[in-house]
């Protein structure tokens, strides 16, 4: 039996000779898209994931689905999950009986966010009895529910909110202060971004790990719709190489997943990175090729444990 905390489990999914790798899923509509997600989910599972993730969302629209897949997710497989969850609308009484019910289930991790605001709205504006701000969320988390580890959001490339690079990273620390194990980050395309980030990181004290967070672009009109809802740029060249296989759904797959074989090569060898975490929008096909390409000498370690 594990008697580390969850906290110290989380952390210790980093280094300590283990490559962190974490899948994120969001809950399906639909019974087939249920049954869809868990397929993939069985096929992901075989490359030894540290722990799966299901989003929340937008204004607790998923709420019961997020713990009905992180439950389903934690009792089939046996693996730690994390739960996602948001301030939009929810009072701390809402936040409380959601964090009792992801406690009945067993759910080990919180990724503890703001959230957006609802859809029309360009401010976020808590309810009243709410948060504002995620640290205001990872803070109620430990002072209230202390048995969770807990992950927030970092933005390699700035959050668009936010006024300057220096402030966003000034936030990221209260929510570090206030708590945090790990930081997971907004995906990205060009590692470049990522390795600033990691610095700045460094330089203000922000000391608990650094997760890269991973999309692998599988279609053109899909990344031009990414780059605009998370604010991440998409290298010319990598939007010149899709765009040669313009009715070519294969070619673009392949070119997708060429470059974030790449990227995760790089991120782990160069930049000595101590995990991953997937963006797998409930497929399990490009994850599957990128693990399955690697020979990375650390990640096969870790797949032969
Ligand atoms: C790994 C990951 C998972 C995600 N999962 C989900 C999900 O499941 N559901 C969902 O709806 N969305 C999700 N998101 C998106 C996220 O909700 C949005 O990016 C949201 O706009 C910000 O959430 P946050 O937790 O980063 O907010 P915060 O950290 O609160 O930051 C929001 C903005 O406020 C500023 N700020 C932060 N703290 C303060 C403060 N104390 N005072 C003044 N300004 C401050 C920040 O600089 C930033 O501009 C996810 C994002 C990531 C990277």
């Amino acid at each position: 039996m594990n008697t580390l905390s969850k906290s110290a489990q989380l952390r210790n999914a980093y280094g300590h000779g283990r490559f962190g790798l974490s899948y994120e899923f969001f809950p399906p509509k639909t019974a087939e898209g249920e049954a869809d997600l868990f397929e993939n989910f069985s096929e992901l599972v075989k490359y030894n994931a540290s722990f799966a993730t299901c989003t929340y969302g937008a204004g607790g629209s998923t709420r019961d689905r997020t713990l009905g897949i992180a439950g389903r997710l934690k009792r089939e497989y046996a693996l730690p999950v994390a739960s996602h969850l948001t301030c939009v609308g929810a009072t701390r009484d809402d936040l409380t009986a959601y964090l009792q019910q992801a406690e009945a289930l067993d759910i080990d991790y919180i990724v503890a966010l703001r959230g957006d605001p609802p859809s029309g709205e360009t401010k976020f504006s808590p309810v009243q009895g709410g948060f504002s701000y995620a640290n205001e969320l990872v803070a109620f988390i430990r002072e209230q529910f202390p048995g969770f580890g807990v992950a927030v959001a970092g933005y390699p490339e700035t959050h668009p909110e936010a006024p300057n690079r220096s402030t966003d990273l000034e936030h990221l620390k209260r929510k570090v202060d206030a708590g945090a194990d790990v930081v997971i980050t907004q995906l990205f395309y060009d590692n470049d971004d990522f390795y600033r980030f990691r610095e700045r990181c460094a330089a203000i004290g922000i000391g608990v790990p650094i997760v890269p967070g991973i999309l692998p672009v599988t279609a053109a009109p899909q990344v031009k719709r990414l780059a605009v809802k998370c604010g991440a740029h998409v290298p010319k060249s990598l939007m010149e190489r899709l765009e040669t296989h313009p009715d070519h759904s294969q070619g673009q797959f392949d070119v997708g997943v060429y470059h974030a074989i790449r990227q995760v090569e790089d991120l782990v060898s160069r930049g000595g990175c101590p995990g991953v975490h997937f963006y797998c929008l409930n497929k399990s096909r490009a994850v599957a090729t990128i693990l399955r390409t690697l020979t990375l000498p650390n990640v096969e370690a870790f797949r032969n444990t």
